[in-house]
């Protein structure tokens, strides 16, 4: 299953303890491009797509994936074609071994278009700029408006005024739904 949705919608918080709660595996694929990131930031001058064709692989546990210096950096490391390309690759050939949620922007729509179930996870901008650091993670949105796509089948799942706990388990209903 996939969790597309903007910065602040609460998607991470919400797939982990998701995935936790249904035995599925877990894929953070804004981690991936962060990865990228990061290493094109800490590379001796290297270019995002041989960032991407494996060098990404060893920041995935870097503390400053989280960093505000990779936050404004991402969305123009992840706009390259190259890098959407090599991430896709790598995403769909975790996937293919079987039951996961995977979250991210594109998921639903370009990465896993079979997808057995696809949320949109959204919430109103105010509370999705409280969420995440301020005006930035609207800012950031806006950057990556070209690669965040919206799939025609997803079910639109509002987080506004709910917990992320409430928001866990009204996904696994939905889940369940389809066992
Ligand atoms: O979800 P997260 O905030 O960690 O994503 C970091 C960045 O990675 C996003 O701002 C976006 O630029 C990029 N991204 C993407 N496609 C995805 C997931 C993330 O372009 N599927």
């Amino acid at each position: 299953m996939t969790i597309d949705g903007p910065a602040g919608a609460g998607k991470s918080t919400v797939a982990c303890a998701l995935a936790e709660r249904v035995g599925f595996r877990y894929l953070d694929t804004g981690a991936m491009y962060r990865a990228v990131t990061l290493a094109v930031l800490s590379g001796a001058g290297e270019a995002p797509e041989a960032a991407a064709s494996g060098a990404w692989r060893s920041y995935l546990d870097d503390p400053r994936l989280r960093s505000r210096e990779v936050a404004e950096a991402v969305s123009a490391v992840a706009r390259q074609p190259g890098v959407r390309e090599a991430m896709r690759a790598a995403q769909r050939a975790f996937l293919e071994q079987g039951d996961a949620v995977a979250e991210g922007r594109d998921i639903g729509d370009v990465v896993w278009p079979d997808a057995e179930l696809k949320i949109w996870l959204d919430a109103a901008p105010a509370v999705r700029a409280t969420r995440r650091g301020g005006e930035d993670a609207l800012e950031r949105d806006r950057r990556d408006a070209a690669q965040t796509r919206v799939p025609a089948d997803a079910v639109l799942v509002d987080t506004t005024s709910l917990t992320p706990a409430q928001v866990v388990d009204v996904l696994v209903a939905l889940v369940e739904e389809r066992r």
